[in-house]
């Protein structure tokens, strides 16, 4: 029975879905106005994680992640402040492009960037900005049910009147009173409100008829009617990363429940956020990555997938080059494991029956740990010690056909939950010189270029020759 920690309840508890053997799964996923960075990453990961060991404990699961490309203010996170720009049209502007073009050209990159990780895809993708009757249906059953008022064309959700509001977050309202910022909307009957439909203004460029004005949707409401659309009422797990909990996911649950009188979903699981070097990621500090600065300085992205299965997901990841440089070691001592498995294949059989009990322990230790609220840094320890007695086997000489068939198929068990794609061959470039090609490389980023050009020296000494592309890139090669 695999435990799962809620966030509605505060513990981590046996997870059952509504209906057997079936899981409706929804996940937040990204406002496409920009490149996704890495903690955006690490979020659409750990989904990825647990849908594939959802899968491999016999589910079927039913997965859809939103688009969005309306309504998300840039000061929507920041209590229930329902002012501030749109950040696709903010980004239009940026760009100079349409919010359409926009949409479709981070969206495509994102896809793009979720297929290099080798996140597998949901079965359906829906964009906010197709599913605004639905929005609209809903905001007028809340009218409906005494839930939410309309002022001045503008759609607000009376915060006061659901019971249970701040149930997920454990935020109460007087907590909200204190957080409220001066420069509220002027609307509102009550600051803690929040907006379901907001009248645009003259120029706007996202805009809709409905019954209060011609105007747009306020961020929360895309995702209560497409994951009713979808996936129905009750869903069996909603996931997102801990910043949404409040205010994303706390009116979500309020819009939805407030609508249907049915609980919106079962279990709510939310990762911890992804640091930099122990901070929050910021574009003002330098320190916020997207997947193709990883990709530029010579790493393989299958090392960013082991490095986000290394840290458990309700701990926050602290990414560092250093770490980087650590998964993607561990990665090559995998991919060198999966190698040898596939040699010793072709060796002549033995009997193993003596050893099939040990293999076997592996993967019950391995489904153990990861019934145990998808514990994946154990999980991968325990496939760690699976290739230190491998290898132990292998320099005995003890290694034959039979074993490296039962490791394997024990291995390739456990991968299709870490979906680690496993490169049969490396480029040949020892590790410690991949790591002085980034070094150089953060150095000439820097225009250090005199220090720079002290480690090509160190790198022509070893027997290899750099050389530098565009955008960044550079290779590695040997003499
Ligand atoms: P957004 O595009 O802002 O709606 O975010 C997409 C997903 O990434 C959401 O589930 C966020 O909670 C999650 N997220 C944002 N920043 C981080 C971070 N630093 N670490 C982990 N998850 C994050
Ligand atoms: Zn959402």
């Amino acid at each position: 029975m695999i435990k799962l920690y809620n966030t509605l309840t505060n513990q981590k508890e046996e997870f059952h879905s509504q209906e057997k053997g079936k899981i409706k799964m929804y996940n937040c996923g990204p406002t496409v106005y920009d490149y996704a960075h890495i903690g955006n990453m690490n979020a659409f990961l750990v989904a990825d994680i647990l849908r594939r060991y959802l899968e491999y404990k016999g589910y079927e699961v039913r997965q859809i992640m939103n688009i969005t490309d309306v309504g998300h203010l840039t000061a929507d996170d920041i209590n229930q402040a329902d002012t501030g720009e749109d950040k696709m049209l903010k980004a239009a502007l940026r760009e100079k492009k349409t919010p359409a073009e926009i949409a479709e050209y981070y969206t495509q990159v994102f896809f793009y960037d979720i297929d290099k990780l080798n996140i597998k895809r949901a079965a359906y993708y829906p964009r906010a900005t197709a599913h605004i009757g639905q929005m609209i249906k809903i905001i007028e059953k809340l009218i409906q049910n005494g839930l939410a008022y309309e002022a001045n064309g503008n759609v607000f959700f009376d915060v006061e009147k659901f019971e249970g509001y701040g149930k997920l977050s454990k935020k109460k309202i007087d907590e909200l009173k204190v957080g409220a910022r001066l420069e509220e909307h002027p609307d509102k009957k009550n600051q803690w409100d929040f907006a379901l439909w907001l009248r645009a203004p003259q120029k706007h460029l996202l805009k809709w008829e409905s019954p209060w004005s011609v105007g747009y949707p306020g961020w929360h409401i895309e995702c209560s009617a497409m994951s009713m659309e979808y996936l129905g009422e009750t869903l069996d797990i909603h996931t997102g990363g801990e910043d949404h909990i409040f205010p994303h996911h706390e009116n979500e649950l309020a819009q939805s429940e407030g609508a249907t009188g049915k609980p919106l979903a079962v279990c709510w699981l939310h990762n911890r956020f992804l640091l930099v070097d122990g901070q929050k990621m910021s574009k003002s500090k330098g320190n916020y990555y997207i997947l193709k600065d990883i990709a530029d300085r010579g790493y393989d992205l299958m090392a960013f997938r082991l490095l986000v299965l290394s840290s458990h997901y309700r701990s926050n990841l602290n990414f560092t080059w250093r770490a980087m440089s650590q998964a993607e070691s561990n990665l090559e001592k995998i991919e060198n494991f999966a190698e040898n498995l596939k040699r010793f294949q072709a060796e002549p059989f033995k009997d193993i029956d003596d050893r099939c009990a040990d293999i076997n322990s592996y993967i019950e230790r391995f489904e153990k740990t990861m019934d145990d609220d998808l514990n994946t840094p154990k999980a991968l320890s325990v496939l760690y010690e699976m290739i230190s007695k491998t290898n132990a086997t292998i320099a005995e000489g003890k290694m034959d056909s039979a074993e490296a068939k039962k490791i394997s198929q024990a291995w390739e068990k456990m991968n299709k939950v870490f979906g680690l794609k496993i490169k049969s061959k490396r480029d040949g470039i020892p590790l410690d010189i991949k790591e002085l090609g980034r070094k150089r490389l953060a150095e000439r980023i820097k225009q250090n270029f005199k220090e720079a050009d002290l480690i090509r020296e160190e790198i022509e000494k070893a027997g290899y020759l750099v050389e530098d592309l565009k955008d960044n890139n550079y290779s590695i090669k040997k003499k």
